[in-house]
């Protein structure tokens, strides 16, 4: 089933306490695009770069089946650039630079092509963007996932209230979650998100896991013990486009089938934390994914007697 991924199409500089990186690619859609690419293959990008980026890199995303009919190359302009720092811990970082660029002007089009789709990615990107897409939309898709983050939160939170409210399943990671609600619990934090407008909400732990809400229930799926951790960088992405990808092969989006897909997530984000960047999310064959969900249900199955 078709899905349509719009966010970031970037050049990140990442440090690490393991390295550091100057200008690679990155972007919320590009790790989103990518993940959900292993599990359909009718992708469909919208984003916007400048003329500084790399056309083997477009041709890369063509390879893995997506469509870039809708990732704008702006002439004369210069993508989207971000910078990172990361803590000893690798949970938290700081933002160094964000250079909007070419993102300024960026009007989101969708193609023809693009309009009958049943699932919708709204990856990181200023929130009146996100709202745009929904609207442009002809038919509603089945399923709008939208993510965002801090950034957002600091600058633009009247209008990311606005695209929130109009979203059915919203990712968060649990810091954003309390910036949003002032609740220190995240329990409590969910109830007043999904107050907000989202049918289901997804809070990210970094390596303590995920946490999957509706209004009635509650799943936790925890994270894979990694002996190393390189660059974190895009893990949120890739988990969030890895969820919408296995929802729509699947075409199930039921609170059951969500569960799943939030293991297929966790799966994907788990390889894209070994390496920096990309790199090894654009290297996956579908046998490492299989044994990695394979881990997963090795790590939480257990046999219990209630006395
Ligand atoms: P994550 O680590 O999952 O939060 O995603 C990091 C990716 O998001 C990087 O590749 C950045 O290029 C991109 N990014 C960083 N800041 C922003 C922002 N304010 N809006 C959209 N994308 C961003």
């Amino acid at each position: 089933m078709s899905l349509v991924v719009v966010g970031t199409v970037a050049f990140d500089a990442i440090e690490t306490p393991f390295g550091k990186t100057d200008k690679i690619i990155g972007g919320a859609a590009t790790y989103s695009g990518i993940s959900a690419s292993y599990f359909t293959k009718d992708v469909k990008l919208v984003s916007v770069v400048g003329e500084d980026f790399p056309m083997e890199m477009i041709e890369r995303f063509k390879t893995l089946g997506m469509s870039t009919e809708g990732l704008q190359v702006k002439k004369g302009q210069k993508t989207f650039f971000w910078s990172g720092r990361y803590h000893v811990d690798m949970n938290t970082r700081d933002t160094m630079d964000t250079q909007l660029n070419v993102l300024l002007d960026f009007d989101p089009v969708i193609p023809s092509s693009y309009q009958d789709c049943d699932f919708l990615m709204l990856s990181n990107l200023m929130p009146q963007l996100q709202k745009k897409v929904i609207e442009r939309m002809q038919k509603r898709p089945r399923l709008v996932v939208m993510d965002t983050m801090n950034f957002w939160m600091e600058t633009q939170m009247d209008a990311l209230l606005e695209t929130i409210k109009l979203v059915d399943v919203l990712t968060v990671n649990d810091s954003e979650a309390r910036q949003l609600t002032n609740e220190y619990s995240l329990v409590k934090a969910a109830q007043k998100i999904l107050a907000m407008g989202p049918k289901y909400l997804i809070i990210k732990k970094g390596e303590h896991g995920a946490l999957l809400f509706n209004k009635e229930q509650v799943f936790f799926a925890p994270a894979l013990p990694l002996e190393d951790v390189f660059d974190p960088t895009g893990a949120g992405d890739t988990f969030a486009g890895g969820f919408i990808g296995y929802l729509a092969q699947t075409r199930d989006i039921s609170f059951d089938n969500m569960k799943r897909g939030i293991i297929y997530a966790s799966a994907m984000a788990s390889f894209c934390v070994e390496k920096f960047g990309t790199e090894r999310v654009l290297e996956l064959k579908q046998s490492e994914i299989d044994e990695r969900v394979q881990q997963f249900v090795n790590l939480v199955q257990f046999d219990i007697e209630l006395v």
